[in-house]
């Protein structure tokens, strides 16, 4: 059950935090990593992560590590706001598979919502690479100064 089970060391999330794959990364301190989806469901859609927790999901992680990825949550939400004005900021976070989970590193989703713009679908189309680029500029700029 995708619920409950064993951390895998070689989730790409995990693979990501240990620099072994790459991510268009807008913000990082020593506890969490926020970066871009590459499956966009809205322009700016980001995700934010724990770097010190091994932890599938919300059941897993430690309220302290939790309250480090919720303050990031807010800070990446106040940054695209910021920067994309949209009309809504959608946080998400599935725990398991039937709930939509794919990735079984905790994560928050972040997603813009734009006036007259559905929700894309979840984790289906890769975003060109050069569009993401841009946004991580720009995002990581006023995030990270
Ligand atoms: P979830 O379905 O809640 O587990 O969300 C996982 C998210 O990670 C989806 O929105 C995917 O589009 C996204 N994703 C998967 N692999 C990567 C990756 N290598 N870099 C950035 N985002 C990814």
């Amino acid at each position: 059950m995708s619920l409950i089970g064993q951390y895998d060391t070689d989730n790409i999330f995990a693979k990501i935090i240990r620099g072994e794959a790459p991510c268009f990364k807008i913000y990082e301190d020593e506890d969490v990593l926020a970066f871009l989806d590459l499956f966009p469901q809205s322009y700016g859609h980001s995700l934010v992560i724990p770097k010190r927790a091994a932890a599938r999901n919300i059941l897993e992680i430690d309220s302290d590590n939790l309250a480090k990825v919720t303050a990031a949550v807010q800070k990446v939400a106040r940054a695209l706001v910021d920067e994309l004005q949209p009309a809504g900021v959608q946080v998400a976070q599935f725990n398991g598979a039937p709930a939509g989970q794919t990735v079984f590193h905790l994560h928050m989703h972040v997603i813009p919502r734009f006036d007259g713009e559905g929700l894309g679908i979840h984790a289906a189309n890769k975003a060109d690479p050069v569009e993401l680029e841009k946004l991580q500029a720009r995002l990581s700029k006023r995030l990270q100064g």
